[in-house]
């Protein structure tokens, strides 16, 4: 693994920065699950959008600059050190749209992608419902066929769709044939706008009293075809690609870590508490160690190879290692840590990773056989 940015990728290093220089926003803008938060962070997508910035690895014909996987991740540790906002699109742009890249057909790429790469239309992460989160194959909303108008008629309830309150679409899976022999078999995958007819987002509040998911009931909502993503009744195969995108890299590039862990020793530095030496520095490595990890993957991936199952170590990583940084964070600070401000809330998001993006047991058990090829563990083993 070679270490050294070419000349290309260290311009890009250095025009990026810049351009992050002249445009982050001198405050910290409002919490993106407030009414005032959610247009900030909008107008902060278009500005991003504006000068091609939003979506670096896409083509250029969907606002993209045709980056490389290491320029992207280039950017995004420009990006974290520059302390620019939290991406209020990244549902669309990390989740969705490799798939839509990977599965949609041109029409949906060119219906979807453009606004998504602006922010003007912010998608919502419909998969989990009441009874299937981990197991989420068990999902039981419907889809039904419905020939006379060439769509699905769409009925059930999902749950902790972050974003929902204020999004404008959204995308999950639905049970289209119910006799299917296997419960992975028979879904399909679906986008729909969340103002359609028979639509209802009842926000829920998270730890921090604001609205940042929501629970999303179908009633008879009429989806056309042209609204499926990927073959009726494939929806599993397609939504995994996401999944591994998810847990793997996109979602949390190691740029977020390092950033938090340099301000860790700002904060040490200010603060002076000996006690929590040891502390700051295994927390710093652990987020140097993943910053090289991820270089190995992005390696990996560039020369052909797939995200797979290992995309669970990195799930298990970035989780773990944000609440421990968040944590030390809070006992520098003593009683301050009491007071509202960004570790605070930091250190309060950092709690539910190691649950979204599917919970860090199920990663483990994933690491457990299918990287490391351990026995699965026994039926009804676990209490
Ligand atoms: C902040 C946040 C944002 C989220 N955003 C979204 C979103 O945008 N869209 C969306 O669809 N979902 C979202 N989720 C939901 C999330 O994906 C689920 O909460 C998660 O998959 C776990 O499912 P569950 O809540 O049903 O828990 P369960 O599956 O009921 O799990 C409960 C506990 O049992 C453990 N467990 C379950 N099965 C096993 C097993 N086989 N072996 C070992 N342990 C097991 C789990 O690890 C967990 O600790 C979000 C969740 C959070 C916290």
């Amino acid at each position: 693994m070679d270490l050294d940015l070419s000349p290309g990728e260290l311009a890009f290093r250095d025009e990026a920065r810049a351009w992050l220089a002249a445009n982050v926003p001198a405050d910290p803008l409002p919490s993106m699950d407030t009414s005032p938060g959610w247009r900030a962070h909008q107008e902060w997508e278009a500005r991003l959008a504006a000068d091609r910035w939003s979506v670096v690895s896409w083509p250029e014909e969907f606002h993209g600059r045709d980056a490389s996987l290491v320029e992207w991740v280039v950017f995004e540790e420009e990006y974290y050190r520059a302390g620019a906002p939290g991406r209020v699109s990244q549902n669309g742009i990390f989740l969705l749209a490799p798939i839509i890249f990977g599965h949609g057909n041109p029409e949906q790429q060119r219906r979807w992608l453009p606004t998504m790469a602006t922010g003007e239309q912010i998608w919502a992460q419909c998969w989990s419902e009441p009874e299937a989160g981990s197991d989420l194959a068990s999902l039981s909303s419907t889809a039904r066929r419905d020939d006379e108008r060439g769509g699905w008629v769409l009925n059930g309830q999902k749950t902790w769709s972050s974003r929902a309150p204020f999004a404008d679409w959204g995308f999950g899976l639905f049970r289209s044939d119910p006799d299917a022999q296997r419960k992975h078999d028979g879904l399909t995958y679906f986008c729909f706008p969340l103002d359609a007819a028979g639509i209802t987002v009842r926000p829920i509040a998270q730890l921090d009293g604001e609205p940042g998911f929501a629970e999303v009931f179908f009633e008879d909502v009429f989806v056309p075809d042209a609204d499926v993503l990927g073959a009726p009744g494939d929806g599993w195969r397609v939504a995994m690609s996401t999944a591994g995108n998810e847990r793997g890299l996109s979602l949390r590039s190691p740029g977020r870590f390092c950033a938090a862990a340099d301000r860790l020793v700002d904060l040490y530095a200010a603060t002076r508490t000996s006690s929590a030496t040891e502390r700051v520095v295994d927390a710093w490595i652990r987020a140097e160690a993943y910053r090289l990890y991820t270089w190995g993957t992005v390696t990996r991936l560039a020369d052909g190879g797939e995200m797979g199952a290992a995309g669970s170590v990195n799930k298990v990583w970035w989780s773990e290692l944000d609440v421990a940084l968040h944590e030390t964070a809070l006992d520098l600070l003593g009683p301050e840590a009491e007071v509202a401000g960004p570790w605070l809330d930091g250190y309060l998001f950092s709690l539910s990773g190691p649950i979204y993006a599917g919970t860090n047991e199920i990663q483990r058990n994933i690491i457990a056989e299918r990287v490391l090829g351990l026995p699965r563990e026994a039926k009804g083993a676990r209490a």
